[in-house]
């Protein structure tokens, strides 16, 4: 069909490059696109004000080159989109707010870039500020491998001030030359393919999704696939609003006509007819049907999947995901697994980091195909929750060479892990008791789950394992039991262990086959 046709390197063309913005919160992301928006002096006829359309062009100053900044600021929307498929923005702009400095979700911003291979431009905003201290910004972003250029390393900066106005140009300018750096070029004169950046269902004009086109141009009157979605395209709305008749490679536009709504972050593409359109889309419904029933059945983890398709040729790289209870941990470990790479199979580690397993990390992996390895560390309830619904692996150690020890067998294509770790619940001491012969039982109170006879255990004080072994006695009162859900009370000893303290977490799992 139209959408298989493969470019010739003589039909490739310049296009614009596509820019996400990204920073902690009140960094000024929102403020610094805002100002973007308005910069296009050369376009007099358009009086400067764009829609908020998702997406939008902004002009050079120095040509008539443009940029296309995606307008929903933050890293949730970006991974959202890569997990869907989507991979729109070349590159990234890290705002960091040069009176605050490097914060959390800088550096998950910084994370998520690097997992994508999407190259950063560090916008030190707020320059205007009283208590602004670039320098400072500059050396934070070292302890996160970000060199930027002042200080020898490969990344450009730029001080601006959104609020001011200043450095606005300059930050074009390095968007233009590493777009340069990048050589990016599509074929426009083929059907259009492309993402959708935001869609919504308008009272007056039905569905509206905005896409931005990366390959071919799309027409009035093409027909349509989005996701599960199809449609004849009716109008084509720019960033101003204006109808236009087609859009090339990197235009983002306003597509009226689908039959429904799209999911941000799904593919589009121009197919020949009604027909297969129909085709394509039932087909897809019928697959997102199928894998919520699967999904119902079994959540698989990703590890597996990644397996047979290591077995079957289809894989060629191992993604992970390290979180580690100390920075030396984590550190080594990344050292031991990237070891195991070999001429079929590359381990890849996409980032180390210390402390609990939170949703973003559970996002970042889910967009990278990559499993959580977690080293003397826990997941939040949220992130194991999300974790689940998502089939991300998560994988728990205490010991380094067990975490190699899978690893190779993965990259090797091996053997499927049979048995995998399924949580249970937790249970806070909260008393200890001492008793003849029997040594140290706690009285517990189940938080969360359940706790089984016989399952497995994990002592967390202060959030760190401290212990790891199996239940040797579960009692209700004086009754030994099978299991005890949340909201009770139940006495706990643990084989061969005894330093039990109050407060103290126990976490509960069983292993589970993995369904095939
Ligand atoms: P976001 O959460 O990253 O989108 O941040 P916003 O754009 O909403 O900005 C957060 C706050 O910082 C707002 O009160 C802005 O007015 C302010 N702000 C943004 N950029 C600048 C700047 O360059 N200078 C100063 N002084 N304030 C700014």
């Amino acid at each position: 069909g139209l959408e298989n046709i493969t470019d010739r390197e003589e039909d490739l063309k310049p296009r614009s490059p596509v820019v996400t913005v990204m920073g902690h919160v009140d960094h000024g992301k929102t403020s610094l696109l805002d100002a973007l928006r308005t910069t296009t002096v050369t376009d007099a006829e358009a009086g400067g004000i764009t829609q908020h359309i998702g997406a939008y062009q902004v002009s050079m100053p120095s040509s008539d080159r443009k940029v296309t900044f995606i307008d929903t600021p933050g890293h949730e929307a970006f991974t959202a989109m890569r997990a869907r498929g989507a991979s729109v923005t070349d590159i990234v702009v890290l705002v960091v707010a040069a009176d605050d400095g490097v914060m959390p979700q800088t550096i998950e911003a910084i994370k998520h870039a690097k997992a994508a291979n999407v190259p950063m431009i560090v916008a030190i905003n707020k320059i205007d500020k009283t208590g602004a201290n670039p320098d400072r910004v500059r050396n934070e972003l070292l302890n996160h491998e970000v060199v930027v250029e002042s200080m020898g390393g490969d990344t450009q900066e730029v001080e601006v001030s959104a609020r001011q106005r200043e450095g606005l140009d300059e930050l074009l300018e390095g968007i233009s030359l590493q777009a340069e750096i990048l050589d990016l070029k599509a074929n426009p004169n083929r059907p259009a393919q492309g993402a959708v950046v935001e869609s919504r269902l308008d009272r007056g004009r039905g569905s509206v999704a905005t896409v931005l086109v990366q390959k071919g141009t799309l027409k009035r009157g093409d027909i349509v696939v989005a996701g599960a979605h199809w449609g004849r395209v009716r109008a084509l709305l720019d960033d101003r609003g204006r109808q236009i008749q087609k859009a090339g490679p990197s235009v983002p536009v306003e597509v009226l006509g689908m039959t429904g709504v799209p999911d941000a972050g799904s593919l589009f593409v121009v197919v020949e007819n009604e027909n297969r359109a129909r085709e394509i889309s039932e087909f897809r419904q019928r697959k997102i049907r199928e894998k919520a029933t699967a999904m119902q059945v079994a959540a698989r983890g990703t590890l597996d999947q990644m397996l047979a398709r290591i077995q079957a040729g289809e894989q060629k790289e191992v993604a992970l995901l390290i979180k580690a209870d100390v920075q030396g941990s984590s550190e080594a470990l990344a050292a031991t697994v990237e070891k195991l790479s070999h001429e079929e199979v590359a381990v890849r580690v996409l980032s180390t980091s210390v402390g609990q397993i939170t949703e973003s990390d559970v996002q970042l992996a889910k967009a990278s195909n990559a499993v959580i390895v977690a080293f003397n560390v826990r997941a939040t309830t949220q992130a194991r929750g999300l974790a689940q619904r998502d089939g991300v692996d998560i994988r728990y150690y205490s010991i380094i060479y067990q975490v190699a020890d899978d690893v190779e067998k993965l990259v090797k294509g091996k053997i499927a892990p049979k048995h995998r770790e399924k949580f249970l619940g937790y249970a806070e001491i909260r008393q200890v008791f001492s008793i003849t012969r029997v040594g140290k039982v706690a009285g517990c109170y189940v938080t969360e789950g359940v706790v089984k006879r016989g399952c497995g255990v994990r002592l967390l004080r202060d959030n760190v394992v401290i212990h790891e072994g199996d239940l040797s006695q579960l009692k209700r009162f004086k009754d030994d039991v099978r299991e005890v859900a949340r909201g009770y009370e139940c006495g706990l000893s643990f084989a061969g262990y005894n330093d039990l303290r109050e407060g103290d977490m126990v976490e509960c799992y069983e292993m589970e086959e993995i369904p095939v």
